[in-house]
């Protein structure tokens, strides 16, 4: 893969505009209910939270003392209990505060319930979309391996969109409604104090500004050490077979040593940003609480208002401020979970949107073809083929049709195109000249869906999920009963060995289950192709050797198999290939020679030469082939097509 493709990911990550933005448009509209009730209860439970330390200043000053009337901001006196005795002062306080403590609670509730609400199911959401997405992706995408960059986005991507539509979301709310309120608050007791006391604001502000500043660079930092170190491991571990058979143990553990130290160092660096600047708020508010104390303090010793502050400052005020001034630091100090989550999480959504940016290049077009029942003639018309854009020519104007119900069998060296050539016919990829029909239909005009029932595929990597043997075999047709799925494994020689399982069809392999055998495996997969019953066939013969009796069954299984259908087989035994109907040779990304098996044998060449190779009549390909295979594959890569003088 090309230097390009390998950051296709990258690419349209960095395309993303105004991710987060993005995120609530796309997600977040249609739950709006959950946001906006989370959002007012927040508020609502915020502001409630402040009324105790106001209503205690009030009750010292009116009920206690009996100074001043009964007087709530904004609330009118004829509500209030102005005029009554102070014990019934009292006792409205006691509700109000109680009241206010049960509104704090239920409210703080509905919070959490619609906030969670609101962030988990816009997750749910942006994971199904972009793992749906992203399957729609060509087999290009998935060559390149990126499936744990894909992994790492539907999981710890997605955790931090999450955490930043909960909690972040949800804190600066509360910080702008603590903020303000408690401004509001103050001001409206006692507007000359407040001043006093706010006075140390703007510092926070300007002392907040430098924290954002200086952590946001080392918070990229720190996320690219962990991407780094994920990347490492999962290296590891998916190479731990090479590891352990090269004795690299030692290595491994060193590079991932320097890789996870590296993320510690970065990580600490961020860290010690963050043991500044909590106490440095700490000691802000200690400011604030000791010059609000002091002065306040004075203003009432002396009962005059001291330096250049005028007017009457009462107990109960002073008591309600000496409360909500140690109120403001814990919001504020949140600040920094709140820009590092904030930071993380736009992020992540750039990785996610990345990732849901990625161009399809395999799509149907509209109204496509529903192949119905197929009669299986397959038409190669002048195929040229490339995996990548200006990439190697693969497949070199391949030409030849072939009737419903032969067989096929393409033989040729490693590399020559055999599974690319049938990848196309699955429409895996998309020619990049000329055409493969399937019943006179481009398969670029049949749906994706119709085509893939068509045209069944039973590649030498069998691949089982975890589940049980008749899941497994059942994803061939989901609707398939347990007679038809038995009838199937039958057909593939897989029935004797699967009732001899400990639970039979209900047996679970996999990771958590049995462990099969490459044989058993095999069968199982034809089992699958048994039961969807496709119209085309693909076999990719297996390479690796299973024992003469494995390897007959599974023969015989893919002859019924092949019977009355259109059957490539890439043939890697050449024994195979005597009954098919044709031979397809190819070289170099061209069909090179073609016929029956006896007619190639008599013709002399490549094809002859491969059966003297496999048959040990020969000990190995005439020093002349092997030249003329280098060349052809020169000349591939350099464009110019294979020769034709021999
Ligand atoms: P065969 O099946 O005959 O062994 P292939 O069809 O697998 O040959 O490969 C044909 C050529 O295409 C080889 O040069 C191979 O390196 C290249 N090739 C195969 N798969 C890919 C891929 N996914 N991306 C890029 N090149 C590929």
């Amino acid at each position: 893969m090309s230097a390009e493709e390998e950051s296709a990911f990258d690419v349209y990550r960095d395309r993303v505009d105004r991710p987060l933005y993005r995120l609530f448009t796309e997600y977040g509209l249609d739950k709006w209910p959950w946001l906006v009730l989370g959002m007012s209860a927040n508020v609502v439970a915020r502001g409630a939270s402040l009324l105790p330390p106001l209503v205690l200043g009030i009750a010292i000053d009116a009920a206690f003392t009996g100074n001043e009337p009964y007087t709530l901001p904004f609330v009118p006196a004829a509500w209030l209990p102005t005029t009554a005795p102070d014990e019934a002062q009292f006792w409205f306080s006691v509700w109000l505060i109680v009241g206010a403590f049960v509104v704090t609670a239920a409210l703080t509730w509905v919070y959490g319930v619609a906030a969670n609400n609101f962030a988990h199911r816009v997750m749910h959401d942006v994971r199904t979309d972009s793992y749906a997405k992203m399957q729609d992706l060509s087999m290009a995408f998935f060559d390149d391996k990126q499936t744990g960059e894909v992994m790492s986005v539907l999981n710890n991507d997605a955790t931090n969109l999450e955490r930043f539509l909960d909690d972040a979301l949800q804190n600066s709310v509360r910080l702008g409604v603590m903020l303000l309120g408690i401004g509001i608050v103050l001001f409206d007791a006692n507007a000359q104090l407040a001043a006093v006391t706010l006075v140390v604001v703007p510092g926070m502000i300007l002392f907040t500004y430098w924290f954002m500043k200086a952590v946001e660079p080392r918070y990229a930092a720190q996320r690219e050490a962990v991407a780094d170190l994920n990347t490492r491991l999962e290296n590891a571990l998916g190479g731990i077979q090479l590891v352990k058979t090269t004795g690299t143990e030692a290595y491994e553990t060193d590079r991932v040593r320097d890789t996870s130290h590296d993320y510690f160092r970065k990580t600490l660096a961020m860290l010690r940003l963050n043991y500044v600047y909590r106490p440095g708020m700490e000691l802000f508010a200690g400011i604030a609480f000791a010059t609000t104390f002091l002065v306040g303090g004075l203003w009432i010793v002396t009962g005059t208002a001291p330096g250049p502050l005028t007017g009457e400052l009462t107990a109960g005020t002073f008591v309600t401020f000496l409360f909500l001034t140690q109120r403001f630091v814990t919001p504020l100090a949140e600040v920094s979970n709140i820009v590092s989550q904030y930071e993380n999480a736009k992020a992540s959504c750039e990785r996610v949107f990345g990732l849901q940016d990625i161009p399809r290049d395999v799509t149907e077009v509209e109204d496509p073809v529903e192949l119905g029942d197929v009669e299986g003639d397959v038409e190669y018309d002048h195929v040229d083929f490339a995996y990548e854009a200006d990439g190697e020519t693969v497949l070199r104007d391949v030409d030849f049709e072939v009737a419903p119900g032969e067989t096929v069998a393409l033989v040729g060296p490693t590399g020559a195109g055999k599974s690319t050539l049938l990848k196309l016919l699955l429409r895996l990829y998309d020619v990049t000249g000329g055409a493969v029909r399937v019943d006179g239909h481009d398969v670029r005009e049949v749906s994706l869906r119709s085509l893939r029932e068509s045209v069944g595929y039973v590649s030498q990597d069998t691949y089982l999920f975890d589940g049980t043997v008749g899941e497994n075999i059942r994803y061939g047709r989901f609707d398939a009963d347990d007679d038809e799925v038995v009838e199937a494994a039958k057909a593939a020689e897989a029935h004797e060995f699967v009732s001899n399982l400990p639970d039979g069809y209900d047996t679970r392999i996999g990771e958590r289950g049995v462990k099969l055998s490459g044989g058993q495996r095999q069968r199982l997969s034809i089992a699958r192709v048994v039961l969807q019953d496709p119209d085309v066939l693909v076999l990719d013969e297996a390479t690796s050797a299973v024992d003469t009796e494995t390897e007959m069954l599974i023969q015989r299984s893919l002859d019924r198999l092949a019977e009355d259908r259109t059957t490539f087989v890439i043939a890697h035994r050449l024994s195979t290939v005597k009954d098919a109907d044709e031979v397809l040779v190819l070289e170099g990304g061209a069909v090179v020679e073609r016929g029956g098996h006896e007619e190639l044998l008599r013709a002399d060449g490549l094809y002859a030469k491969l059966w003297g190779v496999q048959a040990g009549e020969i000990e190995s390909l005439p020093e002349e082939f092997v030249e003329r295979a280098r060349r052809r594959q020169a000349e591939t890569l350099a464009g110019t097509g294979p020769s034709t003088d021999d």
